[in-house]
């Protein structure tokens, strides 16, 4: 017999569905903050799996996909729970910012504290009262700061069945990702919680293919779970990669990408050009390795050092 499960002062019990608001404090105004969560639980025993977008608040693919995955029922699964979280960082969403108050990045502030900063509260909450109820969790993300992520799934794919699972959800690409301290990640890890993260597209902007991706994503991955029934099917050339790595601009000035997100480039390949604004010096961007564009710098305007390509290998 499945006992209910409490999320603050709240109890599911099995078979139900609500949304939960967990406050968080309030804003100068006087407003409160609250995060509000779907919880969706089957009668039947099965797999608690968390479903969370917005904790860089800018980053709206997410919160999109998240709201096509409420809208169609997707979240209502045949067996276990789902808990959906659309939106973490309500303050970063309506200001167009990553952060949380103060500039603080929620994802560098785990496992958090029920009296910090609001950042640090957006993570004690998602470390104290989800973190501990879930088996696996999919936290959805963009690039920042104008840059383009090609659909990727990033974990430790050497961990657990973090492999298996990235292979459910069959994302373009599958990237092996190392632990960042104070992230998500690495909360849910010392819990022994497999959050995979998906990455698609760039901040403040929806791309349908990133979108699209993370739905089906998304569908494939609760199906293989038993949760959800008809998955999407697959695209046939699913790339794991082992490693990735940014090229960096070699002067100050106007970047120009001669390549695409997604596009495989060898090595010695010319992927793009840094000019100054005056017409008299051109450096190009030549590949030193082969591998794949998983990610790709949107702005022209560039410093010396700055992040251009992000390119992942299968080595
Ligand atoms: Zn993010």
């Amino acid at each position: 017999m499945l006992e209910p499960f409490f999320i603050g002062q709240s109890a599911i019990g099995p078979g139900e569905s609500r949304v939960i608001q967990m406050p968080l404090g309030s804003f100068p105004s006087g407003a409160l903050v609250e995060v509000p969560i779907h919880v969706s639980r089957s009668a039947d025993p099965g797999p608690i799996v968390l479903l969370m977008a917005g904790l860089h608040g800018d980053e709206i693919n997410g919160v999109e996909i998240l709201r096509r995955v409420l809208e169609s029922g997707l979240n209502v699964p045949n067996i276990g729970s789902t808990i959906t979280i659309p939106l973490l960082n309500a303050f970063g969403f309506i200001h167009s910012t990553r952060d949380a108050v103060q500039s603080k990045d929620v994802n560098r502030s785990f496992p958090g504290s029920a009296n910090g900063s609001m950042a640090s509260r957006m993570a004690h909450l998602i470390n104290r009262s989800i973190l501990p109820l879930i088996d696996v969790g999919i936290d959805l993300h963009t690039g920042g700061a104008s840059r383009y992520n090609y659909p990727q799934i990033r974990a430790e794919l050497n961990r657990w069945n973090n492999l298996e699972l990235a292979k459910a959800f069959a994302a373009p690409f599958s990237i092996q990702a190392p632990l960042r301290p104070g992230s998500l990640r690495q909360a849910a890890k010392q819990l022994k919680k497999s959050i995979l993260v998906y990455e698609g597209g760039e901040s403040q902007r929806f791309d349908e293919t990133s979108i699209s991706e993370g739905y089906q994503g998304i569908h494939r991955f609760l199906s293989y779970l038993g949760m959800a029934n008809n998955p999407p099917a697959q695209q046939k050339n699913l790339h794991f990669l082992k490693s990735m790595s940014w090229i960096r601009s070699p002067m100050s000035g106007l970047f120009q990408s001669f390549v695409e997100a997604g596009q495989w480039i060898h090595k010695k390949q010319t992927l793009g050009v840094v000019t100054d604004i005056h017409g008299m010096t051109r450096q190009l961007i030549v590949a030193k390795k082969e591998g794949f564009i998983i990610g790709l710098n949107c702005n022209p305007v560039v410093h010396l050092g700055d992040a251009l390509i992000n390119l992942g290998t299968e080595e």
